[in-house]
Order: C-alpha cells, then sequence, then structure tokens
C-alpha cells in the first residue's frame, strides 16, 4: 500500500490543468516516501489523454466509454471504489473542483477512508499525510494529520502547486472494461454551460497587473489598465476593488477569488492580507508597489518599491512608450 493515485479530470476533450498540478505534487510525495504514482483515467472512448500523462506517471490506469466523456457522478465513484479497494493506495489526490466536491465525500464515504479538503500543502511524515487546509471561510489555516491506516484521501485545491514537466514514465497502461455489473446511471450531463463565458481568466494569465484598494477612485483604474495592455498583462486585483464594484469578481484573487499562478504578478496598492496572499501562492516572481513600506505585501515579493504606485505606473508607461 504505497501509491499514490491521482484522479485525472478533464472537461470538454480538454485535460484540467489541476490533473497535472497533482501528478506534479504526487511525484515529489512519492520520491520522499519510495512510492510510484497511478493515474487514473476515466474517459470517453475518443479521448486521448494518454501522452500527457505517461510521462508524468508509474502506472495509468484507464477505464473509458461514451458514458465518461462527461463527469458521471454514479459511474465514477463506482468505478473509483472499486479500484481504491482493490489497489488500495495509500494516497489518492482528487481536484478540489466540481467534480472533485461531488466524488471525494462519495469515495470517502464508500471507502469508510478520512479525507482531507481544500489541501494547500501536503507532506507525509512517519507514513500519514499532513495538510494545511484553510477553514472559517479562510480566516486560519490548519494543519491537519490523518489518522486511522492509510488510505487517505484528499482534495487539492487548484493552482495550489504547479504543473511541472516531470519525467517519471513511461507508464506502464492498464486498460479496464466498464464492469458488466455496474447500475445505470442516475444523472446524465447534457450540456456544459460556462458561467463565466466571455469573462477574463487570470488564472491563465503570465502577467498580472493587480491592483488593490490603493488604486484609490475607480477612474483611476484605466490608468492601471494602459499599463497592463502595453505590458501584455491582464488586470487582477484585491477583494476590497470587487466589493466596491469597480472590477467584476473574475478578476479577483485570493482565497474567495482566485488562485493564479502568473510568471510576473505586479501588485499595485494591495496590502498583502494573507487571503490575499493564499491566492498568489503559485506565482513566479512578485513585485510590490506600495506606500507604506511596512504593508505584509513586501515579505511576499521578489522586488518591492515603496512608492506611490500612480509615479510607479506612469514611469513604467512612459518607459514602455518611448
Ligand atoms: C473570509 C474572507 C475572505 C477574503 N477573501 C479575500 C480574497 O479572496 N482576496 C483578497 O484580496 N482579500 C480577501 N479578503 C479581504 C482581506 O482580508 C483584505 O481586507 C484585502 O485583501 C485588502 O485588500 P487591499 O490590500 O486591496 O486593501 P488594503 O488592505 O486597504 O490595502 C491598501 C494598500 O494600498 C496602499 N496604498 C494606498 N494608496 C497607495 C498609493 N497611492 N500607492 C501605493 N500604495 C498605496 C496602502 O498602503 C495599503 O497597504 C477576505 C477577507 C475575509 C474575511
Amino acid at each position: 500500500m504505497s501509491d499514490i493515485f491521482v484522479v485525472i479530470e478533464h472537461r470538454l476533450g480538454e485535460l484540467r490543468e489541476i490533473s497535472l498540478q497533482m501528478l506534479t505534487k504526487a511525484d515529489e510525495l512519492a520520491q520522499s516516501m519510495s512510492a510510484g504514482v497511478t493515474a487514473v483515467l476515466l474517459a470517453g472512448a475518443e479521448d486521448g489523454f494518454e501522452d500527457q500523462i505517461a510521462a508524468r506517471a508509474d502506472r495509468l490506469i484507464v477505464c473509458r466509454h461514451d458514458r465518461l466523456k462527461n463527469y458521471d457522478s454514479d459511474w465514477s465513484t463506482e468505478l473509483l471504489s472499486r479500484m481504491l479497494a482493490e489497489h488500495r493506495p495509500f494516497l489518492t489526490l482528487i481536484g478540489h473542483t466540481p467534480w472533485g466536491l461531488d466524488l471525494a465525500p462519495a469515495l470517502a464515504v464508500r471507502t469508510g477512508w478520512p479525507l482531507a479538503t481544500d489541501c494547500l500543502e501536503i507532506a507525509v511524515t512517519d507514513r500519514r499525510p499532513e495538510v494545511i487546509r484553510q477553514i472559517y471561510g479562510g480566516k486560519m489555516f490548519a494543519r491537519v494529520h490523518l489518522l486511522g491506516t492509510p488510505g487517505y484521501l484528499l482534495t487539492v485545491r487548484p493552482g495550489a502547486f504547479p504543473a511541472e514537466q516531470i519525467q517519471r514514465g513511461p507508464a506502464h497502461v492498464i486498460n479496464l472494461e466498464v464492469p458488466a455489473d455496474l447500475a445505470p446511471s442516475r444523472r446524465e450531463v447534457l450540456e456544459y454551460v460556462d458561467s463565466s463565458a466571455g469573462e477574463v481568466d487570470i488564472t491563465q494569465a503570465e502577467l498580472l497587473v493587480s491592483i488593490g484598494r490603493g488604486v484609490g477612485d475607480e477612474e483611476n483604474i484605466l490608468l492601471v489598465k494602459e499599463l497592463a495592455d502595453l505590458m501584455g498583462g491582464t488586470l487582477s486585483c484585491s477583494r476590497p476593488v470587487v466589493d466596491k464594484h469597480w472590477l467584476p469578481k473574475a478578476h479577483q484573487v485570493g482565497t474567495s477569488g482566485k488562485s493564479v499562478k502568473p510568471k510576473v504578478y505586479l501588485a499595485l496598492g494591495i496590502s498583502g492580507a494573507f487571503q490575499h496572499l493564499a491566492g498568489i501562492t503559485g506565482a513566479g516572481l512578485v513585485i510590490a508597489v506600495n506606500k507604506d513600506e511596512k504593508a505584509p505585501i513586501f515579505r511576499a515579493a521578489d522586488y518591492g518599491a515603496a512608492a506611490d504606485l500612480f509615479e510607479v505606473v506612469e514611469a513604467l508607461k512612459e518607459k514602455l512608450k518611448g
């Protein structure tokens, strides 16, 4: 019982980024405890995700059926609980996503194994997972030890870990048939309706120019937007900016917004509350501009300027224009 299972997630024929993030973390954990990584793929007959997964796992268990093209709650729960009972992995990672939020509690009930949700950090000490997760709506971080005998189930916050180009495989591929005794599913996905259609997707941006309350006024956002456009970046923000209806919710970074992983995160007039910082743990280079040199954002920043953000914005625009 030493394998780490990763439940692969996909939607509309595309592998979800969370799958690669979990495989990266699983690889790191597996190295620390001399374990193997098994990716579990439930997919449609024509879905071809193997190439992206095979290099990142030691084993790939694939079950294909047209019914599994879209997430099927009943079949996924049934198939995965049978696989977990048979293979008894030490640890199973599932995305903390709408898919995972449906699946993980059902698997915990079926297996009787402990489940910790929304994990931001995962370590294994003394053959037990120890995780950090947020509680009380993001006000506190809790360090949680999972007790009992293995296996353990965890859901992983999207963006909590990077998706790196790891090399474990090529995975040994095991193809499974859908068992003949599987009861018909009681639900069917008819179509996906994207609630954020047309909205900006800050989770995919490589450069985020992010504004906080320090921007002062809605009108000033235009000045920063000009800079973001000149830099080829995307505008994001802290929660007060959304609360004041200066930018739509889709732009918000943090515990009650999105976790982001840009190569560069330029924070302008953001104090650096932990609810905000939790959303940028996956960011590459963090650059902060704040007129208060004691602002906590500077502790999370690689580069900082204790300065008026508008002076910095104007200086950068001049430089880029000229
Ligand atoms: C349950 C819960 C969930 C939350 N979720 C989130 C979340 O997802 N995301 C989030 O961001 N927050 C979240 N918050 C709110 C969080 O606690 C902070 O209140 C918020 O992040 C502060 O935003 P801010 O840094 O923009 O504003 P402030 O804390 O008011 O900071 C503004 C900063 O701007 C600086 N400043 C002012 N003028 C200038 C200027 N001209 N030039 C340079 N700097 C200037 C100031 O020095 C100050 O540091 C949450 C809170 C709770 C309770």
